[in-house]
């Protein structure tokens, strides 16, 4: 029988693999002779190969027809944001109206909630999960506050009820039933950012919508990572970042989506130029008519080097599609848990669901014996090219990321955090 904790049988693994790596079309940082087991893509997605190109293709066209560049060819400045619409869309499953790529991540967030989040004083509430993400939460309690709501009363959070700080589908609907007539809006992660848990998007949308609250969602770590069926799932705004899994750079311009349903709405919003009705924009006139959907939302002619690595970015998505990508994030993923299951029990352990439905490809892993050792691992791992993120107290996060990571470098990792448990005599 072959040995399956070994190198050979994780390259056969490689080699079998249904969906060859993309990982020549990155580039990977080095390590010694070799590259790095790069598994932070949760965090900033390794840069594409093609990126360069698009950005250099922006600075040509202003190095040689300046002002002109905003009319000139298929990728003019005055439509660029355009050329990521359909992309955007089939990667989110919208109809391509519904996104646009705009702002970053936590500004959207604000300029969706003046339309979507206007309280009452009968239905003042938001519902988050307790220990969301901080940008998130300061957003959400700043505008509790900037309506003259207390967040001490006003948000509600939904608290952890498994063993691994992850939230069960009963507790997420006791709460928002108990809080119903509250609830102006739920506000609610695709993929939990600290414990990996995905959720049923379509399933949270409706038990909000039952109650009469909009329901936002908060895609940073689900897009290009889950399969996303937005338009389908009901939700009224969703908003993600592009640095993640979407390897488009550090702080890349974001997403953002509007459901069809509030194409024409005459909700309030924060206006600006670049969201006015394309066709007539350039007329100059005082009165503002938004373009129908999720470019009406728009502020400003967008950062036009930002938006150039998306294109390459989005062109990687294209070429291999989510369903393939998430069923080999399956794979990978599925390989990292039984090699910790079934070896590193004694050091590890999985917090992220098993089910594969309920997370993406990154799982959270607890240091058993605590913060010292975990960092104590952590810091052996990164020294020895195997790249995960830490966090407090004693959490290490390894996403596979399966446009570029393979069962190659998951072997890696598990090698490296056994090698380590031998040596540290644990
Ligand atoms: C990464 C992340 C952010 C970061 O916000 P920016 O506005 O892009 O800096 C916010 N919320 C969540 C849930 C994230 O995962």
């Amino acid at each position: 029988m072959t040995d399956t904790f070994s190198l050979d049988h994780a390259r056969s693994l490689d080699a079998a693999d249904p969906l060859p790596t993309l990982r020549d079309e990155f580039h990977v940082p080095r390590f010694g002779d070799g590259e790095q087991a790069y598994f932070v893509g949760n965090s900033l997605g390794l840069q594409p190969r093609g990126t360069r190109a698009q950005v250099e293709d922006v600075l040509d066209k202003w190095s040689m027809e300046a002002v002109e560049g905003h009319f000139r060819g298929h990728s003019q400045w005055m439509s660029y944001h355009e050329l990521m619409r359909e992309p955007l869309a089939r990667l989110v499953g919208a109809e391509p109206a519904e996104v646009v790529a705009m702002n970053s991540l936590t500004a959207n967030l604000h300029l969706m909630m003046v339309g979507f989040y206007r309280p009452t004083s009968e239905r003042p509430a938001i519902l988050v999960e307790a220990g969301s993400f901080p940008s998130d939460r300061y957003a959400v309690e700043s505008q509790i506050r900037f309506h003259g709501f207390d967040p001490a009363t006003d948000l509600v959070e939904v608290q952890p009820d498994e063993p691994g700080g992850t939230i069960s589908m009963q507790a997420i609907e006791r709460a928002i039933a108990e809080h119903g007539p509250r609830l102006a809006l739920v506000l609610w992660p695709g993929v939990q950012y600290r414990t990996g848990q995905a959720f049923d998007l379509r399933e949270i949308t409706r038990l909000a919508h039952a109650q009469g609250a909009v329901c936002g969602l908060d895609l940073a770590h689900a897009v290009g990572n889950t399969e996303l069926h937005l338009h389908d799932s009901g939700a009224d705004f969703a908003v993600w970042c592009h640095y993640k899994y979407l390897n488009s750079g550090p702080g890349a311009v974001a997403g953002c989506f509007v459901h069809a349903r509030h194409a024409q709405t005459d909700r309030p919003r924060f206006a600006g130029w670049w969201g006015h009705e394309a066709q007539t924009r350039f007329q100059m006139g005082p009165h503002f008519r938004p373009t129908p959907g999720a470019e009406g939302w728009q502020l400003s002619n967008p950062p036009i080097l930002g938006l150039a690595p998306l294109r390459a970015s989005l062109d990687l998505f294209d070429r291999v599609g989510m369903p393939a990508l998430r069923a080999k994030s399956l794979r990978l993923t599925g390989y990292l848990e039984s090699l910790i299951t079934g070896h590193l029990a004694d050091v590890l352990q999985v917090l992220t669901p098993a089910d594969p439905a309920s997370r993406g490809c990154q799982l959270s892993l607890r240091v058993v014996g605590g913060r010292e050792r975990g960092r104590a691992l952590f810091d052996d791992l990164a020294a020895n090219g195997v790249l995960g993120d830490w966090r407090e107290p004693d959490v290490i996060r390894i996403s596979p990321a399966p446009l570029y990571n393979t069962h190659e470098d998951v072997f890696r990792f598990a090698q490296a955090v056994q090698s380590w448990q031998g040596r540290s005599g644990a």
